[in-house]
């Protein structure tokens, strides 16, 4: 156990999707993939999570759950993106985008769950 995280230490770890070259930065270490992957799989995750929540009638505690991962993960990107790396703007873009997602995601949630009269057009005036 201690060796393998030394050996992590010692070297950067290379992305863990087939085909990328990318390292990955240490605020992804836990994931093992690069920025642009985690990215996508957090994307990913979310359509699966919308999926599962559109209709509403998802747990409670799965609601939580999905809470919980939009939270760690909205930080967790929050955290490498202002980590000093450099990005591309491609790369920026898509950090954004993402963003994006995981509170569009964290809305439907909400709007699920209330049942708000005002959810459909979101004005509230
Ligand atoms: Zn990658």
């Amino acid at each position: 156990m201690l060796r393998i995280a030394i050996t992590a230490l010692a070297m950067p770890s290379t992305c863990k999707s087939p085909a990328c070259k990318s390292s990955v930065p240490s605020a992804l270490a836990e994931q093992g993939l690069c920025i642009l992957h985690f990215t996508l799989s957090l994307e990913h995750a979310c359509s699966d999570m919308r999926r599962e929540t559109v209709l509403g009638n998802a747990p409670q505690d799965r609601q939580k759950e999905i809470i919980g991962f939009i939270g760690e993960n909205g930080e967790r990107l929050a955290r490498v993106a202002t980590s000093g790396l450099p990005l591309t703007d491609d790369l920026k873009a898509r950090v954004l985008s993402t963003f994006l997602t995981l509170m569009n995601l964290r809305e439907n949630l909400d709007r699920a769950s209330m049942r708000s009269p005002f959810g459909r057009s979101g004005v509230m005036r």
